[in-house]
């Protein structure tokens, strides 16, 4: 998804493996200038490469197709009249509901808005999110009141006035998920900003050395949750979510939704009823705001491409965005000044290296790549510019395939008409000025070729400087009792201060985001001259080692962690397979050996299996667990039950006691207790998992935090007033150090908690 579609990929790999020896050698040690050069020569020869990139992007059609939303609409029907309301949320989603005042002034059939409208107000109520609900109704209210005729809306009246009193009930009786006016304000946030790094906080300095890079240190002590980065990201690009192309002509259309079906393009935030892109399908935002933004900053060039943007992959996306909106005047300034750089250093990279001036680099920022001239670290294009594109580690088919795909990019726009667009960003008065010069299109101007060049090296940098900004996507069958988040991949970034925190697989720090905006925070103290890290992903909890190192080779460092250090050097297995292993299928001792073939720790017992077997055992088993959870969605909570206490026997006889799987498994059990109501034994099945989790993550990790969220969720339900109450207490302990005071999970909690205290005299009240 990051990448270029596979056959894009095998392409290009099969065009390298026959060029001429010299020009491959040529391309290896060329320069990003060069590449781009030699990029637009081969691709000017090679005229079917490009007919076959067009082809790909047949695949991915992001024109209009008004057809479509009709169907969504009829399926999301169905789908809620068999009770499967978050699938019928999801379908729902796809139809674009545009806001009133457009629909009006574009003609869209106007009585079937208060219809869907409606629809999805009973929806959001059936999930629980009395809010949204709540929201919609209003809407829905002054539609019906500003429509003069009220005839064919009295039907609609009168549901509308029952699923009103339907929200009342649910908002009189505790319910959690329910109302979050945000009434109750945490503590202000200890905060003094930076005055050398944008965005970030004043207990932290930047510091350069030539081993560790730039990197970030505490100027003083840091306690636990203090908050340390809050950056803005300079770019951020939707990933487009992991909805495939259809296999088969059966069904007309994708009937998943995607993120793209589910954020809004620009800011990220959730969609109810989105605004469309008026020229492509795939664009959809918030609000008109966000979508004459979008336009006026970038979308006016990438609407037309989008099918070419799906094919290319996320990174090229995020590249053209980022030229976008730095504008054409700064990525030529600053590919210039790169150029005098290779020059005067005879490396393409010395500009971002100024080792010489890292001796001294201590006594201020000034010598510090990407500062502007009074040694300013700041969330901007030059930040982001001189982020390291590792020019030479990256493999030549790798190089190569960047550069054509950034090539064919830039042709798509020149052939487009798009260039005026690229250019004149920044410079609206020149808008009108018509481009004069007479080229064929199989030249790129010389300002496209300025423009290559920074998509490259973005393309290049985002392989160790990507982002992943992520958020807690809902699951499960979401009747509102008790909410099950798990985190999903939503966008792929750019954040320039962020970016200088270096790796470790045992962070200091937690990062969460909301919107397009990261918050980095101390997961523990953090005393004076700690350097400050931060985890890219392999996490030593969830990867061995041998695992992570692979993962970081992408990032050209080996991870010289504390974890990563002792697991390599002691050969001590790590936590991970250890508590992931097998056991005896007859006497349940742990199994050994690393070859195919296991063996019983138990002398006396002496069964061996092989690893093959176990292992399809236990993808038989995830395979149950999946059924199970089916019919947890189409409500069949008894047999769910009865499947995954089969699973669980079924998983004692060859794993861990301590395996992951196992605690899932609990959770899933607690969950399904939970929609039943039997609080007691969800809150049961829950505990176990808990322990299980905290073994795996540790006692203060996210992890734990959002399991006793839910154990405070079904406490609450069941009225354990004592217990819920201290379950609160720990989990608000532990979110706030990961997501702040303000987070929606700590309000939630001390509403919860709210409500508890004033229980007894509610219960008085009632006798
Ligand atoms: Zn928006
Ligand atoms: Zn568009
Ligand atoms: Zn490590
Ligand atoms: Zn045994």
């Amino acid at each position: 998804m990051a990448l270029p579609v596979a056959e894009w990929q095998g392409r290009t790999a099969r065009l390298w493996a026959v060029l001429e020896p010299a020009l491959r050698e040529r391309l290896e040690a060329a320069s990003l200038q060069d590449a781009v050069r030699l990029g637009c020569d081969l691709l000017r020869s090679k005229e079917e490469e490009e007919a076959a990139l067009v082809q790909l992007c047949h695949r991915a059609p992001t024109d209009k197709r008004p057809e479509a939303a009709s169907w969504y609409r009829e399926q999301g029907n169905r789908e809620f009249k068999r009770g499967r309301y978050q699938a019928a949320l999801r379908l729902y989603s796809k139809v674009c509901l545009e806001d009133i005042a457009r629909a009006e002034s574009h003609g869209y059939p106007d009585r079937l808005l208060p219809k869907v409208l409606l629809r999805k107000a009973e929806c959001l109520l059936c999930l629980g999110r009395l809010q949204d609900a709540q929201e919609i109704l209003r809407v829905l209210e002054s539609k019906i009141a500003l429509d003069g005729v009220m005839t064919p809306h009295l039907t609609r009246l009168k549901k509308l006035s029952q699923l009103k009193v339907k929200l009342g009930e649910k908002e009189k009786c505790p319910e959690p998920a329910g109302e979050a006016h945000g009434g109750t304000q945490g503590e202000p946030e200890i905060w003094e900003e930076n005055n050398r790094i944008s965005g970030a906080s004043s207990s932290l300095s930047l510091s350069f050395d030539a081993e560790r890079g730039r990197h970030l240190v505490a100027s003083q002590d840091i306690m636990p949750g203090q908050r340390l980065v809050k950056e803005e990201a300079f770019v951020s690009v939707l990933c487009p979510g992991e909805s495939l192309p259809l296999q088969d002509g059966d069904t007309a259309w994708d009937t998943r939704a995607t993120n793209a079906d589910l954020y809004c393009h620009r800011c990220l935030r959730q969609l109810l009823a989105s605004v469309p892109c008026q020229g492509c399908s795939y664009a959809k935002y918030c609000s008109q705001d966000c979508a004459a933004r979008a336009w006026q900053q970038y979308h006016r060039t990438e609407c037309s491409l989008g099918a070419l943007l799906l094919t290319l992959g996320v990174f090229c996306h995020v590249a053209l965005r980022t030229v976008l909106l730095a504008g054409f005047a700064e990525v030529s300034r600053l590919v210039a000044g790169s150029h005098r750089g290779d020059k005067n250093l005879q490396s393409p990279e010395a500009s971002c290296k100024p080792l010489s001036e890292a001796a001294d680099a201590g006594a201020g920022s000034r010598g510090v790549p990407g500062c502007d001239s009074s040694g300013r670290y700041q969330s901007s294009y030059q930040a982001l510019f001189h982020l390291l594109p590792h020019t030479e580690q990256h493999s030549p088919e790798h190089k190569f395939l960047c550069t054509l795909s950034v090539v064919a990019l830039c042709k798509q726009l020149q052939a487009a008409g798009l260039e005026a667009a690229v250019l004149s960003q920044e410079l609206p008065q020149q808008w009108s000025k018509p481009k004069t010069c007479e080229k064929t299109s199989d030249e790129l101007s010389p300002e496209l070729k300025t423009v290559a060049e920074a998509m490259l090296r973005h393309v290049l940098q985002l392989q160790c400087n990507a982002q992943a900004i992520t958020v807690m996507q809902e699951l499960g069958p979401g009747d509102g009792a008790v909410v099950d988040k798990k985190p999903v991949r939503l966008a792929t970034a750019f954040f320039p201060v962020l970016s200088l925190l270096n790796h470790s697989c045992c962070p200091n720090t937690s990062v969460s985001f909301s919107g397009t905006a990261a918050t980095v925070r101390a997961a523990q103290p953090i005393s004076s001259g700690q350097e400050v890290l931060h985890c890219y992903g392999p996490h030593w909890c969830r990867m061995r080692v041998a695992e992570r190192q692979q993962l970081l080779s992408q990032y050209f460092f080996e991870c010289r962690c504390p974890a990563c250090l002792q697991e390599l050097k002691s050969g001590v297995k790590s936590v991970v397979s250890i508590r992931n292993s097998f056991c005896c299928p007859k006497c349940q001792a742990p199994m050994q050996g690393e070859e195919d073939t296991l063996c019983c720790s138990n002398e006396a017992c002496a069964t061996s299996a092989s690893r093959d077997h176990l292992s399809g055992r236990l993808q038989d088993l995830q395979q149950q667990i999946k059924k199970a959870l089916d019919l947890l969605r189409v409500r069949k909570a008894d047999q769910a039950i009865k499947m995954l206490l089969k699973c669980q026997m079924d998983a004692g006889t060859f794993l861990s006691p301590e395996h992951l799987l196992m605690g899932e498994m609990e959770d899933h059990l607690a969950q399904v207790y939970a929609t039943l109501g039997k609080w007691e034994e969800a809150a049961r099945h829950l505990k176990k998992s808990i322990e299980i989790v905290e073994m795996h993550h540790g006692p203060s990790s996210v992890e734990t935090g959002q399991e006793l969220f839910k154990l405070a969720q079904i406490l609450f339900n069941g009225f354990a007033v004592s217990e819920a109450l201290s379950t609160i207490q720990r989990a608000e302990g532990i979110l706030s150090v990961h997501f702040g005071p303000q987070s929606a999970q700590i309000q939630e909690l001390q509403e919860m908690k709210a409500c508890l205290s004033e229980l007894p005299r509610n219960i008085f009240q009632r006798t």
